[in-house]
């Protein structure tokens, strides 16, 4: 069994090393981005994939200066640009938005990533998928729905609709897919509720999510779950990278789609190498379908990521297929546990157990604590009864303070709501984190990625 998998990652090697070296090629020869950074680093001749750890890191700060530099659409482009037909944005969450362009071949190739997570999530050409995104310059939104249709599935657009009317399209148009960050699915499920639909009986039997971490945390996916009365898969892609991540189907877990992405993990603080962890370091039973918690270490699992935890490392990725405008040792931002090839569900390849547990950039530090929003949104998701919630990062005097305010479902009791809350934080992070109750209807809802956390200086 062992030596079968050995041989098998061999053979994937083998192929990963064939396209690497023809995409270098013509890199190196043709991309401005790649070559300066290449030649700087001593390459003077295209570099195989023995070469990749010498190669230098590439990072969105970086990209983002090379599009300021080289207006209007930067230098990372391989082919003449009458080559390229489609151009999207990122969500400029964390900065300026980067553009990204692709050649009709690389488009294919994004979409060809995201088939894997249809057949990960055992989609097929009979299923009805509704998109529940804006039609905006937003990548996701397009891939997934493209995909959707090649694989010859109804694909429904869910753009420009509000949430009462998706629901009727749902309804009416007998989706059995629901495409949508876990944000929205958490939206879906809450207005349906005041509607008093009960989406549990409804045709959905599988949904889809990415965009944000969340779709991996136990306690939103058993939400999403009930609520939907679904299958609940995970998704991860960037705009820039592609989409590369795609659920297992047997594990609760992200595999990386090595056949068109190679993965390097780092620490994030030394940024030195680190080694996948063993098959048996899931926090996450793989036999079952349901997420099981085991031992002392699955509490602070549950809690979605913390700095302290060591098995907890960036993702680096290189992709294979987009020639047009690659990327080659990326940091993806991309937090979470990486583990060595050996799933139940026979694929050769490596996973993130739990899947993305955090963005590295959307850090903060309180009092000598690292705490990474998607902790805090894991807590409040495992207290649950909260219908939304909004985080204020102070900084004052050097000072950071965290304060929530926290919307109640229907029904909870306020006080006794806040103190659970209070409570889990101190324990967890050995914070106190204020906790305050606020209207019923007061919050921001979101449709696509959440922004609830807000940084306040002076
Ligand atoms: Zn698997």
């Amino acid at each position: 069994m062992r030596d079968r998998l050995a041989r098998r990652r061999q053979r994937l090697r083998a192929r990963q090393a064939d396209r690497f070296g023809r995409m270098a090629e013509q890199v190196h020869v043709h991309n401005p981005f790649y070559r300066a950074k290449w030649q700087a680093a001593g390459f003077d001749s295209p570099p195989t994939l023995d070469d990749l750890e010498n190669l230098p890191f590439t990072t969105k700060a970086e990209l983002a200066a090379d599009q300021d530099a080289n207006p209007p659409r930067g230098s990372n482009l391989t082919f003449p640009f009458d080559r390229y037909v489609r151009v999207h944005r990122t969500s400029g969450t964390t900065g300026k938005p980067l553009r990204w362009f692709d050649t009709p071949a690389s488009w294919q190739w994004f979409l060809d990533c995201w088939l894997e997570t249809y057949r990960g999530a055992g989609v097929g050409p009979d299923d009805r998928v509704f998109v529940a995104f804006g039609f905006g310059p937003f990548v996701g939104f397009w891939t997934a729905f493209e995909a959707a249709q090649q694989l010859g599935c109804l694909a429904m657009p869910g753009g420009h609709l509000s949430t009462e009317q998706r629901l009727n399209v749902i309804r009416e148009e007998g989706a059995t897919v629901l495409v949508a960050t876990p944000t929205y699915g958490l939206r879906l499920l809450e207005v349906a509720r005041q509607l008093g639909v009960d989406l549990a009986v409804s045709s959905i039997e599988r949904t889809i999510h990415g965009g944000e971490p969340g779709a991996g945390v136990p306690a939103v996916k058993r939400q999403l779950a009930e609520g939907f009365g679904a299958r609940v898969f995970d998704h991860a892609g960037a705009t820039e990278v592609g989409a590369w991540g795609h659920p297992c189907g047997v594990g609760e877990h992200l595999h990386i789609f090595e056949e068109e992405f190679i993965v390097e993990w780092l620490d994030r603080t030394t940024g030195e190498p680190l080694q996948p962890l063993g098959p048996g370091a899931s926090e996450t039973d793989p036999t079952l379908g349901e997420l099981v918690e085991h031992g002392p270490r699955a509490r602070a699992g549950a809690a979605g990521a913390s700095e302290t935890d060591p098995t907890l490392g960036e993702l680096v990725l290189t992709n294979l297929g987009r020639i047009g405008s690659p990327v080659v040792r990326y940091r993806t931002g991309d937090v979470g546990r990486l583990c060595a090839a050996g799933c139940p569900c026979g694929r050769p390849t490596v996973y993130l157990d739990g899947g993305v547990r955090a963005r590295a950039d959307d850090m903060f530090i309180v009092r000598g604590v690292n705490v990474y929003p998607s902790s805090i949104d894991a807590m409040i998701r495992e207290v649950g009864g909260v219908a939304e919630y909004r985080a204020t990062v102070r900084e004052r005097r050097q000072m950071v303070e965290v304060e929530l305010e926290v919307e109640p479902e229907p029904g909870r009791a306020a006080g006794v709501l806040r103190l659970r809350l209070q409570d889990l934080f101190q324990r967890r992070l050995s914070l106190r984190i204020p906790v305050r109750i606020a209207a019923t209807g007061s919050l921001t809802r979101y449709e696509l990625k959440a922004n609830r956390f807000t940084l306040e200086r002076p």
